[in-house]
């Protein structure tokens, strides 16, 4: 159902609530009919819970269309991955480096476009995990701008490719085949490190460093480059970056992700289980205004 149809739907909702207590009112109903104030209590909630969810989802449509629309989203791809070409050939050219180069990569909103799934839920005013999985048996994200060539680039190098995601072990077989279907090099079950379970990525990029170099880390999330990110307030990853400052187009290599991320958890203290209204009451409260 479109969103337009919804809100439509909520509001005819809350104009008939509000005639029935209306006319409770007129008619006088008497006190003790507690089952149609129970009933009404009930569908009230009902629809508040309804519009805050639809709220929170209609405040990620800009998101969404920045992702899918902007020209700016993919110059910045290209520029990422662009920058990520000159540091590779800066790195292969350090002849001290005696151990084999790798790549590590994050796979979602990295080197795979999820933005058709982010658009779903908006429209359909339904949140991560729903759709997730079956979005990802299709196997039909995109790549990002500039990420199959560069990937490729590196494969022609001898340079090896790890794909460190904290999709799940479910989706493997299927993360598999659209990587391979978009033309991404070393797609198979050594170079792809799903999550069993943590969402830290540290131990492995550790188990990769044991024998590798890495040349480059290249993520959507502050989480994809080191751990001292993980579960810190926004306030502490602000100034994180401005310390590592120089990493970024360097070692690390960031692409944009307006939809979702660690950004957005920070805002609600990483507990998105608290209530709608709480989180839009955060996400308020997070604006700096003047
Ligand atoms: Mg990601």
């Amino acid at each position: 159902m479109q969103t337009t149809r919804k809100i439509i739907l909520f509001s005819l909702m809350i104009a008939m609530v509000l005639s029935f207590s209306d006319c409770t009112k007129k008619n006088k109903v008497k006190h003790h009919d507690k089952t149609r104030v129970v009933q009404t209590t009930q569908i009230l909630r009902e629809v508040d819970s309804s519009c805050r969810a639809l709220m929170l989802n209609q405040q990620t449509v800009m998101g969404v269309l920045y992702q899918q629309r902007s020209g700016e989203m993919k110059a910045l791809a290209y520029q990422a991955f662009n920058i990520a070409k000159v540091m590779l050939d800066k790195d292969l050219a350090d002849k001290s480096v005696n151990q084999h180069r790798t790549i590590v990569v994050d796979i979602d909103e990295t080197v795979l476009d999820n933005s058709p799934y982010q658009a779903k839920c908006a429209l359909e005013n339904v949140r991560y995990p729903d759709f997730w999985l079956e979005w990802c048996k299709a196997a039909r994200a995109k790549a990002i701008p500039g990420a199959v060539d560069f990937l490729n680039y590196a494969k022609a190098n001898g340079v090896d490719v790890y794909y460190v995601t904290n999709r799940s072990n479910d989706v493997k077989e299927v993360t598999l085949k659209n990587l391979n279907d978009a033309g991404f090099p070393y797609a198979d079950e050594k170079h792809l490190m799903v999550s069993t379970g943590e969402s830290t990525k540290e131990p492995r990029r550790q188990q990769i460093l044991e024998h590798n170099h890495i040349a480059l880390l290249i993520g959507d999330n502050l989480n994809d480059f080191a751990q001292v990110f993980e579960k810190k307030s926004s306030g502490e990853r602000m100034d994180l970056v401005d310390k590592m400052q120089d990493e970024f187009g360097r070692r690390f290599i960031v692409l944009p992700n307006a939809m979702y991320g660690d950004w957005e958890g920070a805002v609600y203290n990483y507990n998105y289980a608290q209530p709608d209204s709480v989180k839009i009451d955060l996400r308020l409260k997070g604006l700096k205004g003047f």
